[in-house]
């Protein structure tokens, strides 16, 4: 049974009842995560009641993602489950899948300009920030332009406004997310001007970019990393492939030499950079050589955060209707772990170079002071530090979101270990 029909209720816009208790579930990436928490600031700012707990909640939101097979069944046993659980509740399905519908919230306040009067997102401990949505480029594996469309910017000032409203809320990282940010576009500016323009609001907050595609504007936002220091040393690339004819096969807009430029240009200005990448194993066609030439390509510039997926066929691509030379399931399936392994192997030796070194974290938990570094490095307390929390009692809980300063003592399976300084 296909998810669209569950049925979810055919309604777009909550109009009534101001003060009803909403539960949203997020699947996929970060800018899944963004629209959720910008959903939920309209609907506080309303008077509604963000609830975590299913059982408690008049209306579920379920944000869903369809980026593989796999994640999209992860959305429909969600949907199933909730259906079967709870009968009489309101349930909406958005996000990218098919018969998803757009969540607006109705009637929000608005300022005098028009736009409108809402406070940021405040749960999370770094800010979430989506700048762009939609994406024209056509790759033949991809799902993501059907349910996105065609590539929107948000206007330069209006993003630099949430920035610094995000900075006002006490926020120390802002987290610049988009469907395809190397599209993102405002009175001629990029997004390396961009990230350098939210960079400038303040130095005491940093900002962290979401995935880019590797080619000529990437080498911009090297340069933009490289002349701010409060832009995070880590580059998530989306290669997908370290073979030319395999990256030809995808329509990806740039060849594995492109990847070696950015790659080593980044690593040359901040050499300790971190360097994260997206992979896809078992396109149709790839070969062993092709394989080769992805693994090379991770263990030639080190990337530390390897996301690497099986390839997975979505309906209605281009890829999926390839049906010659297609990789076996489970052959897909054991390369995509291979350059996990190599991805995991490049973290714990990335790791143990920050041993001995001080490290700024903004604290996501603050029981156990724990957090993430600029490079993508979790930190977590060292044993013997321990008793510095408990010390701290109540003021360790005011650290949340601020950042701490730790010195490295050591690091395990690419985590870092140490106590503040
Ligand atoms: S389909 Fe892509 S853009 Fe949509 S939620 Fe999943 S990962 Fe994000
Ligand atoms: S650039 Fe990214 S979002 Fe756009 S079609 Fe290609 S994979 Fe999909």
């Amino acid at each position: 049974m296909s998810i669209a029909s569950h049925a979810i209720g055919d309604f777009g816009i909550i109009r009534t009842n101001p003060s009803m208790n909403i539960c949203f579930e997020t699947f996929g990436c970060r800018l899944s995560r963004s629209e959720t928490l910008d959903d939920e600031a309209k609907c506080i700012a309303k008077g509604h009641q963000i609830v975590r707990n299913h059982a408690e909640a008049d209306m579920i939101v379920v944000r869903a993602c369809s980026v593989t097979a796999r994640a999209q069944r992860d959305c429909e046993k969600m949907v199933a489950h909730l259906r079967e659980k709870y009968p009489g509740k309101r349930l909406f399905l958005t996000g990218c899948i098919e018969g998803a519908k757009k969540f607006e919230v109705s009637n929000v306040s608005r300022n005098p300009d028009g736009t409108a009067k809402i406070s940021v997102p405040r749960r999370t401990a770094r800010a979430y920030l989506k700048v762009q949505d939609g994406c024209s480029c056509g790759c033949t594996f991809c799902i993501v332009p059907k349910f996105r469309g065609n590539p929107i910017s948000i206007p330069f000032t209006e993003v630099l406004d949430k920035a610094k409203r995000f900075v006002e809320a006490g926020y120390h990282e802002i987290v610049v997310t988009g469907c395809n940010l190397m599209l993102y576009s405002s009175e001629g500016r990029g997004i390396a001007d961009l990230a350098a323009a939210i960079a400038a609001i303040s130095p005491e907050c940093r900002v962290r970019l979401g995935s880019i595609e590797p080619g000529a504007q990437a080498l911009d936002v090297v340069h933009a990393l490289a002349e701010n220091e409060n832009i995070c040393r880590f580059l998530h690339l989306s290669i997908q492939s370290g073979s030319d004819m395999i990256l030809k096969a995808m329509r990806r807009p740039y060849s594995v030499k492109a990847v070696d430029a950015v790659a080593s240009e980044a690593t040359r200005l901040m050499p300790l950079i971190c360097l994260g990448c997206d992979m896809i194993a078992g396109f149709p066609g790839e070969s062993e050589m092709d394989f080769r030439l992805s693994k090379g390509l991770l263990v030639r510039h080190r990337f530390a955060n390897v996301h690497a997926f099986p390839f997975s066929e979505r309906p209605g691509t281009l890829a999926a209707a390839i049906v010659q030379n297609r990789i076996l399931p489970e052959l897909r399936r054991r390369r995509a772990r291979d350059l996990a392994d190599i991805g995991a192997e490049n973290l714990r030796q990335f790791a143990k170079r920050f041993i001995g070194k001080k490290v700024d974290v903004v604290i996501e938990d603050e029981e156990s002071l724990s957090g993430w570094t600029g490079e993508y490095l979790k930190m977590e307390l060292s044993r013997g530090a321990r008793p510095f929390a408990s010390a701290m009692g109540k003021g360790a809980k005011a650290l949340r979101k601020k950042i701490v300063r730790f010195k490295v003592v050591t690091s395990h399976m690419g985590t870092l270990y140490g106590e503040p300084v």
